[in-house]
């Protein structure tokens, strides 16, 4: 079967290998079986092995999107009277924030500028110096701008003052190196669609075990997402609760397969090898980019939209479907930006290609 190639610049879903989608095409079959089971069991192992021990970790599938894991994980962990500390340095540390208010969880917001690195220092004095902190959640790369955040440093100070560490690495696992024990994470969000090159609909928590087990008291503040429910259930049963999306389980199976026939260190040097030429090709048009190269993700660029009236991002986006390429809006407040991300199935040819798009595109509105 011959699939059309899309190339997805934008930050996930990304653009899958043919074997992944078809992969999804199985006979149908009962999820209560115990061979699904075996499916999503060996899921679960896999992707745990990215980033720990499977005896020292273990993950937990959520039916949803990313942002679904990030709401169990952090209505899940902290206690009635727990408190936790979130960093804020993008919108996707914003969404946290979201999340705990509606679940009336006692929060303590942490500001950070959203184009440079976190002030350790005033980070660390916080933590000294509030009383009753139980938790800190941070974003590991902020995809709204391409900004990597240092994990390993606030781990540390997490793991100083005994503070339980939630990371989401949504758009960072699977392509940067992660090892939990090493960076002190209790638990991990990730996703089907991003990095790890499958389907959407899949989120998972990567968990410590022991963390997990003593969130087993806390009182559910939701029934679907409650974390620690969803593990034991899954440990006693090889079931989900509630219905899992089934296909796309056999998509990230083959993603799974796919990714460790790469090795996450070399899936990251690919996706470097592609930014370093849309780097390249953008100084050579003149396009500045937001985050400067020491503290970036190398995953997704932020770049200044082109400064003449004649630029219209709905007009420059068609220009580039029309063509095969799908590209992304910012969401940064106070810069005008543009989004390239280059995961997915793609290398430095298919930047190439977009380059020469974007060229013609700049010619087209009179910017060069
Ligand atoms: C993609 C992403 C999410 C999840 O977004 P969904 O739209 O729910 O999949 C959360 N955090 C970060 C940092 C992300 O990049």
């Amino acid at each position: 079967m011959e699939i059309k190639r899309n190339v997805l610049l934008n930050p996930g879903p990304a653009t899958t290998t043919d074997s992944v989608k078809l992969a999804q095409v199985v006979p149908d079959i009962c999820p209560r079986e115990k061979e699904f089971g075996d499916l999503m069991g060996y899921c679960a192992t896999e992707i745990t092995k990215f980033v720990g021990d499977p005896t020292q970790y273990a993950t937990v599938f959520f039916g949803g999107s990313g942002t679904a894991t990030v709401e169990a994980i952090l209505s899940s962990v902290v206690p009635q009277d727990g408190k936790i500390l979130v960093i804020d340095n993008g919108a996707y540390g914003r969404r946290m924030c979201q999340i705990t208010d509606i679940h009336k969880i006692d929060t303590l917001i942490f500001e950070s500028s959203s184009i440079g690195p976190i002030d350790l220092d005033a980070l660390e004095r916080i933590m000294a110096d509030e009383e009753g902190l139980t938790h800190l959640a941070m974003v590991h790369h902020e995809t709204t701008t391409g900004l990597l955040n240092d994990i390993a440093a606030v781990g540390k100070l997490c793991h100083k003052y005994g503070i339980g560490f939630i990371v989401d690495s949504m758009s960072g696992f699977a392509a940067i190196p992660i090892d939990m024990a090493a960076m002190n994470i209790d638990y991990l969000a990730a996703s089907s669609n991003k990095n790890i090159q499958g389907m959407a609909g899949i989120g998972f928590a990567i968990c410590d075990k022991t963390a997990l087990e003593e969130t087993r008291e806390i009182a559910p503040r939701t029934l679907y997402l409650n974390l620690y429910a969803q593990y034991a259930y899954f440990e006693k049963t090889h079931q989900t609760r509630f219905t899992p999306p089934v296909q796309t389980f056999y998509a990230l199976k083959q993603a799974i397969l796919e990714t460790k026939e790469e090795g996450i260190g070399k899936r990251y040097e690919r996706y470097g090898q592609s930014w370093e030429t849309l780097l390249r090709g953008l100084d050579g048009l003149g396009l500045k980019y937001l985050i400067d190269k020491e503290h970036h993700s190398k995953i997704i660029t932020a770049i200044l939209e082109p400064d003449t009236e004649n630029y219209d991002f709905n007009e420059m986006h068609d220009f580039f479907f029309e063509k095969g390429f799908t590209i992304y809006p910012g969401k940064v407040s106070n810069y005008g930006t543009f989004r390239i991300s280059n995961i997915g199935q793609i290398d430095k040819r298919d930047i190439e290609a977009f380059l020469r798009v974007l060229e013609a595109y700049l010619i087209k509105i009179d910017y060069r």
